[in-house]
């Protein structure tokens, strides 16, 4: 099968177009990977900055609540039982402070004396978890979360309160509504980054859930979580975990001075949009430039590619045509410009080569003269001229004598000598054997006799290379006086050498006009 041919501006432009788009995406998977680490690392760290500061804004916050109701538990007004000026009091502080749901005052056998806003607790006997300890207790106290008398899910705060004396009078208390709006709540409330689902849960000590944003959960025990269990050992920290929903977060806790433990998080696929975000900006800023640098490109393979093809077509077309321009190939383009200047030495060598194959093709190879197949063209080209044809005499003899070799010997220095007794202008021929003839062009019969004579003279004086001068005979014609035709003259000047010979050889005749035109 023929392999598919591809061109180079193809094949170039593929190449580039998986280089922009594996560098577009190289650059997009390792952005991604980066931020991907930076935004975990990142939300683990302010996670855990935020537990640590809120935590510490959880014990300022109880702390004051606790040293505000010891400062009220030591107003006068709680040594007496009068309840409705104790209920008074408790409205006052109630509206005075902005950390309580309510504020009751309870004896020493946990009874009601009064409470605050008004909800009909007086003279209740109270036996919840909280008011039992505060009684046991009679220390400031923060209660593990439990179901009060109303039915709520409550913290109760509170602080023993004493006579002059010393006797436990019974305890003031603060009340927190966990399930509903409350001082613990405006603290917790909103994470800084509640925009991508971040929140903040608390958990009392038992691990149970005080707050939480959402408030199904709240009073749920979630001691099994890891973090939990690591919080209620006093440890901060911060790490990748699953809820307990199985939702991946990226969780940072802090433990408080009451051993609660905070918790901020983050759901980990909030990282995911972001890095979206990241990824598209890149793409944004890549694409125009992958665009331009692809367009660049195409502009340079044109300026590279071109060059190429027209020298291709070029290189094709001098074979059929010599006078097809040169193409031009920019001065910056060393190998291609190496390319044209070998495609033209090529081209000058094979050129110069069929002009030697066409001229030794008319040359005779002994004597180097022209053979007879260039000898009318050259003749038809002439106005008027003179020629000699010369034949040397009894050259077989030469041959038997000194054998074959000599006789070529003979020829050549024949053929060099009548060239020396010629012009430059004059053209000889060797017609065959040994026969020669002798163009002389602008040369009358008179001048053409003379150099015939010279020759011949010359010939007979001269030691041949077979020890010996050889003689010649020529018979001498002219176009515009034996014959205006070359045949015609050939053929009498023909005649003449025979004249020569049958007269006794080493002599020149010249021929008898045939006929001369006008
Ligand atoms: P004539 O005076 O009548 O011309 O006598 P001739 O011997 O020269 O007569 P002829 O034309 O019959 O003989 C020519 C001889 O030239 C025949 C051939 O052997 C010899 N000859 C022809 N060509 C060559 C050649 O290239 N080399 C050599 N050595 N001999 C050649
Ligand atoms: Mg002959
Ligand atoms: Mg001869």
């Amino acid at each position: 099968m023929k392999p598919k041919m591809l061109s180079v501006k193809f094949l170039i432009l593929t190449l580039l177009g998986f280089a922009m788009i594996g560098t577009l995406a190289g650059s997009i998977i390792s952005g991604v990977v980066v931020s991907k680490n930076n935004l975990e690392k990142n939300y683990l760290i302010e996670n855990q900055f935020y537990a640590e500061k809120l935590a510490d804004t959880t014990n300022s916050l109880f702390s004051t609540m606790l040293k505000s109701l010891t400062l009220e538990s030591q107003d006068s007004e709680y040594l007496h039982t009068d309840s409705t000026a104790i209920n008074k009091e408790l409205t006052h502080f109630l509206d005075s402070t902005t950390f309580f749901n309510s504020t009751l005052f309870v004896d020493s056998k946990g009874k009601v004396v009064a409470s605050a806003p008004e909800v009909n607790l007086k003279g209740i006997q109270l036996n919840t978890p909280g008011a039992k300890e505060a009684l046991i207790q009679k220390v400031p106290l923060i209660s593990q979360p439990y179901i009060s008398v109303t039915g709520r899910m409550i913290l109760l705060i509170s602080v023993p309160v004493f006579d002059d004396n010393g006797s436990y009078l019974g305890f003031l208390a603060g009340t927190i509504y966990l399930h509903e709006d409350n001082s613990l709540k405006k603290v917790l409330g909103q994470h800084p980054k509640h925009q991508n689902d971040s929140y903040v849960y608390v958990v009392d000590s038992h691990g149970d859930i005080i707050y939480h944003p959402d408030p199904i959960r709240i009073g749920e025990n979630a001691i099994e979580n890891k973090i939990i269990q690591k919080v209620l050992k006093g440890e901060n920290g911060a790490q990748e975990i699953l809820d307990t929903k199985g939702i991946p977060m990226l969780a940072a806790y802090a433990s408080s001075a009451n051993n609660w433990g905070i918790i901020s998080q983050t759901p980990k696929k909030a990282i995911l949009e972001p890095t979206i975000e990241m990824a598209k900006q890149v793409c944004l800023i890549a694409i125009p430039f992958m665009i331009f640098v692809f367009l660049m490109s195409l502009v340079m393979l044109k300026k590279i590619v071109d060059p190429i093809r027209n020298l291709s077509f070029y290189a094709q077309q001098i074979t059929v045509d010599s006078s097809v321009p040169k193409p031009l190939i920019p001065d910056w383009y060393f190998e291609l410009k190496e390319l044209e200047r070998a495609i033209l030495i090529a081209v000058e060598f094979y050129e110069k080569k069929i002009i030697n194959v066409e001229s030794e093709s008319n040359l005779d190879p002994l004597t180097g003269y022209y053979n007879r197949r260039s000898l009318e063209e050259k003749v038809n080209s002439l106005e008027m001229y003179s020629i000699i044809l010369l034949d040397i005499d009894l050259f077989k003899t030469v041959n038997d004598q000194y054998g074959h070799q000599v006789g070529d010997e003979v020829l050549k220095y024949l053929s060099t000598l009548v060239k020396n007794e010629t012009r430059e202008s004059d053209m000889c021929f060797r017609m065959g054997g040994e026969e020669f003839l002798i163009v002389l062009p602008e040369t009358d019969i008179g001048t053409a006799n003379m150099i015939a004579e010279r020759i011949r003279k010359k010939t007979e004086n001269t030691i041949s290379p077979s020890g010996k001068p050889i003689t010649v005979s020529m018979g001498i014609g002219n176009s515009s006086e034996t014959a205006n035709h070359f045949s015609q003259l050939l053929h009498a000047t023909d005649k003449a050498l025979y004249q020569a010979k049958q007269q006794g050889r080493n002599r020149t005749v010249i021929a008898n006009p045939i006929k001369i035109e006008n």
